[in-house]
């Protein structure tokens, strides 16, 4: 007989950021039986349900607990973009009125939903126009669960990969982020495999290394942006803390722990900063043995971020270099450049707009 000892506190707790542990409590507390936890799960999970009275297969009982104890959270969508390579992006507001973005990509016939997990960044990357207004706060699990209902909701397609590279580091959210991904994976919730949902980070070690005794059950990506520490440290000043031989050391005891699991490495090309050739042949002597992806991201330009984006042959030929040395390099345009996907982008025109009087 397993007992929870949850306690469920007196405000409305967002249903949707709930493991099966939790719903199971739930039910517990509500006097009803814990099989009506699966019916539950299915409702939030399954069928994104936004009205808890509406889910009729529960007792009565139960929705009347749920109705007095808990919530399900529906963020408004204030403004959305649609590129013309299909690429969509929605800016969500969350209870509080902030707003963060969730990005819908197309792709090789499957929908690829970019998920914010906060609003704003303290890692502050010189390049990337999220860090630039800071950290405001985390997002809640029930609040990164609401971004995967606001995408399956405007989209048409189902959502086949997630990956955790909107606005935000992940890992400075760790318990909330790993709630999130054990929901999206938990074959009876959001049965996302875990093979299909990808982790970005600036290269947190410590939380790296808790991703690796948690078995997290996603896969994961590293920007690394740079070949020295000098360059790494101008651009990511995460690298002064961790710098890039600790780095990689982590992602080597990732790869060994992990086993078959291919990490993927990312790679922001700056014109004149780290696109040259002796760059690509030391990301060749970095990366020799481990197996990884590269994915080279010329750099998405922006007013006011003082970098610019190499030329369409100097990208190519900073990935010969690596297909040469035998490692898997792909160029990733950002996805609906006319809508400007890069993240923080919607976000910051629609500020701009509405600073300037005009409807978001
Ligand atoms: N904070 C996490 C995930 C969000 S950023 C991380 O840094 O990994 C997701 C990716 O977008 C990172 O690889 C980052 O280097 C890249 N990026 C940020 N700004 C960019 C820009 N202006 N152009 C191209 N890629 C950018
Ligand atoms: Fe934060 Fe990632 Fe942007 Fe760096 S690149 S500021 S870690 S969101």
């Amino acid at each position: 007989m397993r007992f929870f000892v949850y306690s469920i506190p007196m405000q409305l707790t967002p249903l949707n950021g709930m493991d099966y542990d939790q719903l199971l409590a739930l039910c517990n507390a509500a006097g009803v039986s814990t099989a009506h936890a699966d019916s539950l799960r299915a409702a939030i999970f399954r069928y994104y349900s936004t009205d808890i009275a509406a889910i009729a297969d529960l007792p009565l009982r139960l929705r009347s607990y749920l109705r007095e104890h808990t919530t399900l959270l529906e963020p408004a969508c204030t403004a959305t973009s649609e590129a013309a390579d299909g690429t969509q992006k929605l800016l969500l507001r969350m209870a509080d009125g902030k707003e963060v973005e969730t990005v819908l990509i197309p792709g090789n016939g499957r929908l690829t939903q970019c998920i914010s997990t906060q609003v704003g960044c303290a890692v502050g990357c010189t390049f990337c126009l999220t860090a630039t207004a800071g950290l405001t706060r985390n997002l809640s699990t029930a609040e990164m669960v609401a971004e995967v209902m606001a995408g399956q909701r405007i989209s048409e397609r189902q959502v086949r990969n997630l990956v955790l590279m909107g606005m935000g580091e992940p890992l400075h959210n760790y318990d909330a982020m790993a709630q999130f991904v054990r929901i999206a994976t938990d074959p009876k919730g959001m049965a996302f495999s875990p093979n299909r949902v990808t982790l970005s980070t600036s290269g947190l070690v410590p939380a790296m290394q808790r991703m690796i005794r948690d078995e997290l059950p996603c896969n994961l990506a590293v920007s690394l942006n740079a070949t020295t520490d000098a360059v790494r440290d101008s651009i990511m000043p995460i690298n002064r803390k961790y710098p890039i031989a600790l780095l990689l050391d982590t992602v080597r005891d990732y790869i060994s722990v992990r086993g078959n699991k291919r990490v993927l490495i990312e790679y922001v090309l700056l014109a004149g900063i780290n696109d040259t050739t002796a760059d690509a042949e030391r990301l060749c002597a970095l990366l020799a043995g481990m197996g990884c992806t590269v994915n080279l991201l010329p750099f998405n330009t922006y007013p006011g971020l003082p970098f610019d984006r190499p030329a369409d042959t100097a990208v190519s030929a900073f990935r010969a270099i690596l297909v040469e040395a035998g490692i898997i390099a792909v160029v990733r345009e950002s996805k609906g450049r006319d809508i400007a996907a890069a993240c923080g982008q919607l976000k910051t025109e629609v500020m701009q707009r509405r600073k300037a009087g005009l409807q978001a």
